[in-house]
């Protein structure tokens, strides 16, 4: 198989038989495929794409590269969710305990901050001790011992897709639809799962803005999930404002926690109820909507939910303490209030900028190993719509020293507008399964 024959069939728009996939993967992990020739195949995909053949085989041979998580005859349903990534996107850190205290199974894998977002593993290490580098051995004892565990992606899941991301990340070539699917789909089917609840997101602040991209990709993922015989939902969700209040590791913990008791923002405690929902209906623990909702409901009411996030803390070496004193998460130094410039209404809220400043700020990385301060970020009030006057407080900065407050000020200057501005998009936009799109 000469590799440039490949390259130029792709370049051409033609496609590439499933065993040219899996040998071509197989020999660049081997280290028989240079960087150069892949980055040249990658940018053919981005222009050409694949076609369906193409994608379930190059889903397959990542998928293939590396382990599988096995659960031998469990009778319980396990069962994740994935996030394309936004500001302020906590989800995870309530869904997992929550989907778990309902009798899921919930091996959650999650990666760290990416571009402008933030990452679930990032967050969960802001609680002192926890740990995400989990072996499959250990996920898959924690997962049989109390439903759920967290953790990050290693070298044993699908390492053709990290060692494709990393070149894909430094060549121009992240944005492509069936290079994200295939990428997400085979992390994700490395688990074993029964089902599976894809949070795909539209907006200003998402990796793929506009909506007709993300409805793409959500159907793509629902087909490759589907056909890998994982029952798969996506909801598309909008990501033109930051979700809930809080941006930044420790003080998106310390909001999750709240919304684990019923309280925090509005916004944040539908989505994540929207999602719960959904997870017990792929699971098949629930049969019925209305029945999910209130199942939900009342693991959060009960306690029950906040309890199984206790028990993850400590299964995972961290300090469960946190959970009903969050003072013990990491502080910041320095805290100042940001106020509205004028009188009037706030028509947008951007969230890249203030995930931007949450990186320079060092809460996220700039290279990759990069260590992270959990303790900065913002906690911002404004919504688009919310009537202001001149000097009311609209945000806090939290920062470790001045300049990193003059950091989080600038970037709450660019991100709260007044002036004309598209309306806000509807918290979920659309429902999108095998069957089909709804409107939710
Ligand atoms: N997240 C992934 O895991 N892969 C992609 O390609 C993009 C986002």
């Amino acid at each position: 198989m000469l590799i440039q024959t490949l390259i130029e069939r792709k370049r051409d728009g033609g496609a590439l038989e499933p065993v040219e996939w899996h040998g071509l993967l197989d020999r660049y992990l081997r280290g028989d495929v240079p960087d150069y020739q892949m980055s040249a195949l990658l940018m053919a995909v981005i222009w050409r794409g694949l076609d369906e053949d193409e994608l379930i085989a190059l889903t397959d041979a990542m998928l293939a590269s590396g382990a599988r998580l096995k659960w031998g005859s469990a009778d319980i349903a396990r069962v994740d969710k994935h996030s394309t990534g936004g500001v302020g996107d906590k989800v995870s850190l309530v869904l997992a305990p929550l989907v778990a205290s309902c009798g899921v199974a919930v091996p959650m894998m999650s990666g760290r901050g990416l571009g402008h977002t933030g990452g679930t593993t990032d967050k969960l290490e802001s609680i002192p001790g926890f740990r995400t580098d989990l072996t499959l051995g250990q996920v898959q004892a924690q997962v049989r011992s109390i439903g759920v565990a967290m953790f990050g992606q290693s070298d044993e899941i699908a390492p053709a897709d990290r060692r494709l991301y990393a070149l894909r990340d430094v060549t121009g070539t992240v944005p492509s639809i069936p290079l994200i699917a295939a990428s997400i789909l085979s992390k994700k089917r490395a688990e074993g799962l029964d089902g599976l609840v894809l949070d795909v997101k539209t907006g200003s602040g998402a990796f793929l803005p506009d909506l007709a991209s993300a409805e793409s990709l959500a159907e793509v993922m629902v087909r490759l999930g589907e056909a890998g015989g994982c029952r798969t939902t996506a909801l598309i969700t909008a990501m033109d404002r930051p979700l809930g209040r809080a941006i930044g590791n420790a003080l998106e913990l310390e909001e999750a926690l709240q919304a684990l008791t019923g309280e925090g923002p509005a916004d944040l405690r539908e989505l994540t109820s929207r999602l719960a929902v959904e997870m017990l209906l792929v699971a098949r623990v629930s049969t019925t909507p209305a029945d999910a909702a209130r199942e939900v409901e009342e693991a959060i009411a009960s306690g029950r939910a906040l309890d199984r996030f206790r028990q993850l803390v400590e299964a995972q070496g961290g300090n469960p303490a946190i959970v009903d004193d969050p003072g013990g998460l990491p502080q910041a130094t320095e805290v100042e209030l940001f106020e509205a410039a004028d009188d009037g209404t706030i028509t947008a809220v951007d969230p890249r900028p203030l995930g931007r400043a949450v990186i320079e700020m060092g809460g996220g990385r700039r290279e990759l190993g990069d260590s992270i301060d959990h303790s900065v970020g913002f906690v911002v009030t404004a919504r688009p719509g919310m009537q202001v006057a001149a000097g009311q407080p609209v945000a806090s900065v939290f920062a470790r020293d001045p300049d990193g407050i003059e950091v989080g000020m600038q970037a709450l200057r660019a991100a709260i507008r007044y002036g004309p501005a598209d309306p806000p998009l509807p918290l979920i936009i659309r429902r999108i399964t095998a069957a089909g799109r709804e409107q939710p």
